[in-house]
């Protein structure tokens, strides 16, 4: 099967979380499985091929997607954290959530100037934190080669959000 079959197959749908009314997309099967991870991985590297020097991996599932990438790749990896789980120094990037704030945080000083980074993340929705890591990562001098992530909600407008920048999906829904 191709990784967007495994998503359809394997990402279960949890109506009404985290609140009423949103129904939820859970990747955490679709990851745990050999194939899904295999596949999943690859088509993301492949989408980028030869045009990104690192990869950043947005907390928390952004993470696991961002190792088995780079290391796929031969690259290093970056966690882009939620704010307050890294120690000093640290670049800050706040962003709008439906409600409220956020905030993602990286290390200072640990990109070089000019840096190619592939960014990483489960589901793209509002595009909001794609968004905030691109800018952080941008201030901390990388240049955004382009953003993979395993399924866009696209009524929720990310990749508008994104224009500019190059988004790949494995699935869109
Ligand atoms: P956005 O900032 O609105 O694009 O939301 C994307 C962020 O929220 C990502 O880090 C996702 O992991 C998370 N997220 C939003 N909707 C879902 C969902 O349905 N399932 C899993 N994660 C989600």
């Amino acid at each position: 099967p191709t990784a967007a079959e495994l998503v359809d197959r394997l990402t279960l749908e949890v109506p009404d979380f985290p609140e009423p009314g949103v129904l939820f997309r859970d990747l955490t099967p679709t990851l745990a499985d050999a194939d899904g991870l295999r596949t999943i991985t690859d088509e993301l590297v492949a989408a980028f091929a030869g045009r990104f020097d690192l990869v950043a991996g947005i907390e928390a599932r952004g993470f696991l997607l961002g190792a088995a990438a780079a290391y796929a790749a031969g690259t290093g990896v970056v966690a882009v954290r939620k704010a307050g789980k890294l120690p000093p120094n640290t670049l800050v990037e706040h962003y709008e959530l439906e409600y409220g704030v956020a905030a993602l945080e990286i290390r200072a000083g640990q990109l070089a100037p000019g840096t190619r980074v592939l960014v990483l993340d489960d589901v793209l929705a509002t595009g909001g934190t794609v968004d905030a890591t691109c800018t952080l990562l941008e201030r901390a001098g990388a240049v955004v080669t382009g953003v993979g992530v395993v399924l866009e909600l696209a009524d929720l407008g990310g990749r508008a959000r994104l224009s500019g920048r190059e988004v790949h999906a494995v699935r869109t829904v």
